[in-house]
């Protein structure tokens, strides 16, 4: 609804390429087709111009095949995403606190003391609490109280279990000319961060795939004030490696992918896939100090859609997110072919 809604306004702000000099003779005009009533294969070329650029994947830690396992190019934030067999210290992403693992890779428990991340409050023109009223700028203790810490960091082993997107059948393989919003949710287990629901949508607006997925380690947290994953929510899960045979029914190595910090979700999924388009890279702002940032999906579709999206209490809907990753797409196809 939100992409028909920007390719009306488009249209009323006169996006119409007209071949004649006289601004009244409109039979000459020509109307670019908005986004969602486009044919998936035009669609798909349409949009290729958007896609990341062998670099931009690079610098932006996507995962690339390697001669035995998945290779991670480093940023600044991925340094500890996968860690050797040996190496047991974490740091907790709630509280910041590092702590070691047990010698056999399991957890003690330890107090974790934590308040929410703040987020931009556009209206009061700051940073809020979302748990609490402490100020802000407060970075020690917090409100909430956990038994566990929770941690990003997998085994380097895991890498062993990337695989990329399988390659077309066929010149005329259904997957290859297709255009989807992609969004995980993720939960905190003792492999780090693991996909337990994944999310797949088109241009029309339409859910492909919304699937709960079991993840295969012990978990940590749920995380379900963000993730919006509970506990009834895995009783009708489906494992890992089914999850990923429902996704290749649909996208091969040809199909444009888009989402926001899409290279988290692939490597949830343990994917590498290099057809995408990251809103997090395409909308990124420069800060009071010329650097360039990277904004969250819920700030972009304030400040570009004026619309907030995880607003529920029960946490963050992948359906929404993928669905508002498209929305932004459109709106930047929409003053860029003007
Ligand atoms: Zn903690
Ligand atoms: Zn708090």
């Amino acid at each position: 609804m939100g992409i028909e809604f920007l390719q009306m306004k488009k249209k009323r702000n006169g996006a119409s390429i007209s071949s004649s000099s006289s601004d009244e003779d409109v039979s000459l005009c020509f109307t670019p087709e908005p986004l969602h009533k486009m044919a998936p294969a035009r669609l798909h070329g349409e949009l290729s111009y958007l896609k990341l650029t062998p670099n931009a994947l690079q610098y932006n830690g996507f995962p690339f095949l390697g001669p035995n396992s998945a290779v991670i190019p480093q940023t600044k934030n991925n340094m500890r995403d996968f860690v050797a067999s040996d190496d047991l210290l974490r740091k907790c992403s709630r509280c910041s606190k590092d702590f070691y693992l047990n010698q056999d890779g399991t957890m003690a428990p330890q107090k974790c003391v934590y308040h929410h991340r703040k987020k931009f409050d556009h209206a009061k023109r700051s940073f809020v609490r979302t748990c609490c009223s402490a100020h802000p700028s407060t970075s020690s203790g917090g409100c909430m109280v956990e038994d566990y810490h929770v941690f990003n960091s997998a085994w380097e082993d895991t890498l062993w279990s990337f695989m990329p997107t399988p390659s077309a059948k066929n010149a005329n393989d259904y997957r290859s000319k297709k255009v989807y919003g992609l969004d995980c949710e993720l939960v905190h287990t003792m492999n780090g961060l693991e996909v337990a629901r994944v999310s797949l949508v088109d241009m029309k607006g339409r859910v492909i795939l919304d699937t709960f997925v079991l993840p295969q380690y012990e978990i940590v947290s749920l995380n379900t004030a963000f993730s919006g994953i509970t506990e009834k929510d895995l009783s009708a899960a489906i494992t890992f490696e089914a999850c990923r045979l429902q996704l290749f029914q649909f996208i091969n190595s040809e199909t444009l992918l888009v989402g926001h910090s899409l290279e988290s979700d692939l490597k949830a999924l343990r994917l590498i896939h290099h057809n995408v388009i990251d809103t997090s890279v395409l909308f990124m702002s420069v800060d009071q100090r010329g650097e360039f940032k990277k904004l969250s999906l819920q700030n972009l579709a304030v400040i570009y859609l004026q619309k907030e999206i995880q607003t529920q209490k029960t946490g963050h809907s992948s359906v929404e997110d993928s669905m508002t990753c498209l929305e932004l797409i459109a709106l930047r196809h929409s003053t860029t072919v003007k």
